[in-house]
């Protein structure tokens, strides 16, 4: 089997709707897996960088750093992978694999800059596409297996809502004794609190209004506020070891600092259009942290997919057709996804 062309849904221009069309895959190199893509979760960074709103995107755009897939061919050099195999790919598609953060498991943070899997030029100087499509062609070592017990539509959203969020609760020892809280519940905030809930730690989750508390406690959270209540900055000062914040827009992180314990920390994931303000003797009172985290590497992605797969954890989705996409931005947009979107590649 070969693809030099598949079908995919891009952005043609900033802010303009998604549309059908195709793009160019490349021949299978040595190292390379030709995926069949199943399906690709809609995170809100495809929205960011469709509308350009974190600057510089390449235009045509194809979206979607959430895939999951089969393999369908493999090239001579694959050790890792066998036609048939169920396959993800996330937000790298390479990196330089040589400094010291690609040596440590960190392809995130290549100082020679890790290839995004779309809206980034390839090794090569070539523009890469994302999973919005029908097919991709990823070298081999920015794969990561799906295990048998996920199924592949609800893991989907893990390779970028699941690590991003895996990766600093793992860091900051999100457990049993720990009180976390995890700030917004879209996508990345709902598997943060079943990821949260299954490592031990007590959940708390502060979104706008009381609107998904259901939904929130059904997710393992053991409490729910509504941060639109100035009682609830009131009612929770000093309480959290651990805050995660997945707000997509940008947030007064004082008031966030301040239900912080002292020596606790506030981990920002959310990648807002526009600064944020902050005073820093939010920080100083208390020795409060205030940290970023983004993604993970490959190895812990694989890592976070097991540990998914044993505490039988997937995303909560809504698969619509390609067709749709537009219309969920708008709902992503407004807040209103439950919890993930999630496009059948079959219909592209
Ligand atoms: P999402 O599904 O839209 O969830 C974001 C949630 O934030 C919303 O559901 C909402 O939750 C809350 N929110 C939105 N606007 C708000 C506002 N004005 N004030 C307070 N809360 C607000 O988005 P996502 O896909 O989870 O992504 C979240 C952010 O993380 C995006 O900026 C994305 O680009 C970024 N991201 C970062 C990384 C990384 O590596 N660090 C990886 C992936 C995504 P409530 O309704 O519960 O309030
Ligand atoms: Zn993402
Ligand atoms: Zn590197």
């Amino acid at each position: 089997m070969s693809v030099t062309q598949a079908a995919a849904y891009a952005a043609p221009a900033p802010k303009a709707p998604l549309e059908r069309t195709t793009v160019p895959r490349r021949p299978v190199g040595e190292h390379d897996v030709l995926i069949e893509i199943k399906f690709a979760g809609i995170c809100h960074s495809d929205i960011h960088q469709a509308r350009d709103g974190w600057g510089e995107g390449i235009f045509p755009m194809v979206p979607g750093h959430e895939i999951a897939g089969v393999v369908a061919e493999v090239g001579s050099g694959v050790t890792r992978f066998a036609v048939g195999d169920r396959i993800g790919v996330g937000c790298l598609v390479d990196s330089c694999r040589e400094c010291e953060y690609c040596l440590a498991g960190q392809e995130q943070h290549c100082v020679r800059g890790a290839t995004g899997t779309y809206n980034a030029l390839d090794r090569g100087g070539e523009p890469t596409y994302g999973g919005y499509s029908t097919h991709l062609v990823v070298d081999e070592n920015y794969a990561v297996h799906i295990p048998e017990g996920l199924s592949l539509d609800a893991a989907a959203p893990l390779l970028c809502a699941g690590i991003t969020l895996y990766s600093p609760l793992r860091h900051w020892q999100a457990g049993p004794g720990r009180k976390v809280a995890i700030v917004g519940l879209g996508g990345l905030g709902h598997i943060g609190v079943k990821i949260a809930a299954a490592l031990g730690a007590e959940v708390t989750v502060l979104s706008q209004s009381l609107r998904k508390k259901d939904d929130g406690l059904r997710l393992g959270a053991a409490h729910y506020y509504a941060t639109g209540d100035a009682a609830t900055f009131e009612e929770l000062k000093g309480r959290f070891d651990l805050i995660v914040s997945t707000v997509s827009a940008p947030l007064g992180l004082d008031r966030y600092l301040s239900l912080l314990r002292v020596g606790g920390a506030l981990v920002n994931v959310g990648a807002p259009e526009e600064p944020v303000e902050l005073n820093l003797f939010s920080v100083l009172g208390g020795n409060k942290t205030l940290a970023g985290s983004m993604i993970g590497g490959i190895a812990e992605t694989q890592e976070m997919l097991d540990f998914c797969a044993e505490h039988g954890l997937g995303a909560d989705i809504e698969v619509i057709r390609a067709e749709d996409v537009n219309e969920a931005y708008e709902r992503v947009l407004s807040s209103d996804v439950r919890y993930r979107f999630v496009i059948d590649a079959s219909t592209i």
